[in-house]
């Protein structure tokens, strides 16, 4: 059939959606130099397409400036339309940034931290995910059989992030039926959180390709496994070596990792607003599902809310690039550049405060009596959206890290969100999550 390419210009949101305007593929070079038009209420709108309480209305105008490197191209080879998109940031119509950019808000902080301590962020997103086109059997959890009753959606995938400059590092089976895992390598910096929205974006287009869909929200379907998404990530000093591993350390924790990880545990419970923004983001933080419930540091725990990895022991191992902490309170439903944004926020104030670095746990913080917990400065993490919406407005160290229209835009918003689902049972709730994730 006759065809004609088109190129879309897009956004992650603060739903953590990707919405963004075409044009044809020959325009391209002067759409690069111009960007294409867009709406402050378009960041209003919600994970279900309604639009919350909008500050904006139908009024102002703001332009999509295309991010050169975070184009995509892919073609899958098998006559659809070829993925051809850019990640852009949002510019008023005068060219200064939007203050509501959040890909801004993640370079702010990334500044923020390299200007005042020299240090940059090494980091990358895995993803949970339940794939629909894979057949379910009993006993399939992490099994080599899950791997191929997925049959070929996989490969395609890694090739797919491959060619859109994204180093895949691991596709797997996960516990869940239909459940799976993908990784890639790590980037230094916003490249992370990029890397990020590209891979959902392109596990949703090679579901496609069969027919199919993924779902990364964080519960598809009552019961089932939960689906996370880690970031993991190290401190780079100006020259790119890792300074996150101290050999003589406890747990191999450097002071300056320490107190980064020390400030992102302090306002944890803030954060959650933004790494667990969705209503049932709640279900999946809950004991016993390999998901955070507090705001502890553990030694190769997987359900610590920061998780100290394991690294090679064998004598002479070369450790220090392979150090790394995993953040766990996070999933599919947050946008990876508020996540990312607010970690560095957070880290940089635990330094600037110099915080001592937290004790690790090695044993479940839920069985701690509440006055252990605070004697360890354990705290639970909220249980609800509004409890967490509530806490970052209480938080106002968290608070002052966002320019006041995107605090405004962003409590709006998941508000408007939480009141979309407020009549729902939880199934119904889970169900509307999982078609929209
Ligand atoms: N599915 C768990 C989560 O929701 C994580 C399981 C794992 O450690 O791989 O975070
Ligand atoms: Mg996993």
């Amino acid at each position: 059939m006759n065809r004609e390419d088109i190129v879309m210009f897009c956004v992650s949101d603060i739903a953590g959606k990707v919405r963004g305007k075409g044009f044809p593929a020959r325009d391209l070079e002067k759409r690069l130099e111009q960007g294409v038009g867009w709406t402050p209420t378009n960041i209003m709108i919600t994970a279900f397409s309604d639009i919350a309480d909008t500050p904006w209305g139908p009024r102002g105008d703001l332009v999509l400036v295309p991010v050169r490197e975070t184009e995509v191209k892919v073609d899958f080879g098998d006559g659809s339309a070829p993925e051809h998109f850019f990640l852009c940031e949002v510019q008023n119509t005068d060219g200064t940034p939007w203050e509501c950019c959040l890909r801004r808000f993640l370079r702010g902080a990334l500044d923020d931290l390299r200007r005042e301590t020299g240090l940059r962020i090494f980091s990358a997103f895995e993803h949970e995910f339940h794939y629909d086109g894979a057949e379910k059997r009993l006993g399939d959890a992490y099994a080599l059989d899950a791997f191929r009753t997925q049959g070929l959606f996989a490969s395609v995938l890694l090739y797919a992030l491959r060619a859109a400059g994204i180093e895949p590092d691991g596709f797997l089976p996960e516990y869940g039926a239909g459940q799976y895992e993908v990784t890639c390598t790590p980037s230094e910096g916003a490249a992370a959180a990029d890397a990020a929205v590209v891979l959902r974006e392109l596990a949703q287009a090679a579901a496609r390709r069969f027919g199919h869909r993924v779902s990364f929200s964080p519960l598809v379907t009552g019961g089932s496994a939960t689906n996370g998404v880690h970031v993991h990530f190290s401190l780079l000093d100006g020259d790119g070596r890792p300074v996150a591993y101290d050999p003589k350390a406890p747990f191999g924790l450097s002071e300056i990792a320490g107190r980064f990880v020390a400030g992102i545990l302090k306002h944890m419970p803030a954060l959650c607003a933004l790494t667990a923004a969705s209503v049932v983001s709640y279900e999946r933080l809950k004991p016993n599902q390999w998901s955070p419930t507090c705001t502890n540091l553990g030694y190769r725990d997987r359900e610590a809310c920061v998780r100290i990895c394991p690294v090679p022991e064998q004598p002479g191992a070369e450790v220090a690039s392979r150090y790394n902490l995993e953040f766990r309170a996070a999933d599919g439903c947050a946008s990876p550049y508020l996540v990312l944004g607010a970690l560095v926020h957070a880290g940089l104030e635990g330094i600037r405060q110099t915080l001592p670095a937290p004790r690790p746990t090695t044993d479940d913080p839920e069985k701690l009596s509440p006055a252990e917990r605070a004697e360890r400065g354990i705290a639970r993490l909220p249980r609800s959206l509004e409890e967490a919406l509530e806490t970052l407005e209480r938080d106002a160290t968290a608070c002052a890290w966002f320019p006041d229209a995107l605090l405004d835009a962003y409590l709006r918003h998941k508000r408007g969100e939480i009141a979309l689902v407020r009549d729902l049972d939880l199934d119904a709730q889970i169900e509307r999550y999982g078609e929209a994730y």
